[in-house]
């Protein structure tokens, strides 16, 4: 670890006091050191080596044949134990407003609004990255392995009221690539939807963070936002039915992070199963773009 100082991320210089372990921090506003660099470089090595040579079809989604459980009998590789918060508002002696972010369970997250990647110190549940306060507590009872696909049962008042969600791990990719979403789904009551939830660096590099337990995708720990979102509407397929969807972000909105996260909703019960992410090669991107012609600055592709 010597020769790797990336615990240099932890403790930003101009922090008086260290913070406290599992709260999101204001960092000073710094440079990237010489070890993002190095970080970085990595990462894009390793994605390059992984997509030019004969892995480019891998799927990069961790488990989404759903054929493999973890200790508590929930599919392996995706979050079915879910935190989030809500701002809890403050006003000090001179009446000036804050917030601080309380995660469902209780425990005080901090007045930096935390981003999707982290665990709950308390309830160890998987932060999101959206106000949905106590919703999705109960969220993992919901969610089984039923013959090789993943399972959400919603009784009347979920289907009603939050659904269920489950996301797969945060997968890095390459800022500026399309990737094409695959999978399945059939539902009996329920209606399914599949959102691609995507995240990038902030522009301008804040160096806030977080002490606690996150996904290993994070690598640094540094923040990062939601700059775009694919969405499914996939209705109630009474049998197996199979859906496509390409990614492929305005230049504006790019990013560099993605999870998947299935959610159904109304009573009843919904099935998944070969979530797949892919690459798409230079021709399909093209072909992607030369489709559209935003009228729009802020949408335009490239
Ligand atoms: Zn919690």
């Amino acid at each position: 670890m010597s020769t790797f100082p990336i615990s240099d991320f932890r403790f930003p210089i101009g922090r008086a006091t260290r913070p406290m372990p599992g709260v999101p921090t204001r960092g000073a506003a710094k440079p990237p050191g010489p070890a993002w660099a190095l970080w970085r470089w990595a990462t894009c090595a390793l994605l390059c080596i992984a997509a030019s040579g004969a892995l480019a079809a891998t799927n990069l989604v961790e488990n989404g044949t759903f054929s493999k459980a973890d200790q508590d009998k929930l599919p392996e590789g995706w979050y079915c134990r879910l935190a989030d918060y809500m701002p809890k508002e403050q006003v000090n002696a001179n009446g000036i407003k804050s917030y601080r972010y309380i995660c469902g369970c209780g425990q005080d997250l901090g007045d930096v609004k935390p981003w999707c990647g982290l665990f709950c110190p308390k309830c160890k549940g998987f932060i999101g990255g959206e106000e949905s306060g106590d919703w999705y507590a109960k969220n993992h009872e919901r969610v089984s392995l039923d013959g090789g696909a993943v399972k959400f049962t919603l009784d009347k008042s979920t289907g009603e009221n939050q659904g269920v969600r489950i996301f797969s791990h945060l997968i890095k990719v390459k800022r500026g690539w399309g990737y094409r979403l695959s999978f399945k789904t059939r539902t009996k009551g329920s209606i399914a939807r599949v959102f691609v939830e995507c995240f990038r660096y902030p522009d301008k590099v804040k160096s806030n963070v977080w002490e606690g337990a996150h996904d290993p995708a994070l690598g640094q720990q540094a923040a990062i936002e939601k700059s775009y979102r694919g969405h499914v509407n996939c209705g109630s397929p009474a049998d197996w039915q199979t859906f496509t969807k390409d990614l492929i972000a305005p230049k504006r909105y790019e990013f560099d992070f993605i999870t998947v996260k299935l959610y159904a909703y109304m009573p009843g019960e919904a099935w998944f199963d070969d979530v797949v992410i892919t690459p798409m090669t230079p021709s399909e991107v093209e072909e992607f773009r030369s489709k559209k012609q935003p009228k729009d600055d802020r949408f335009k592709y490239r």
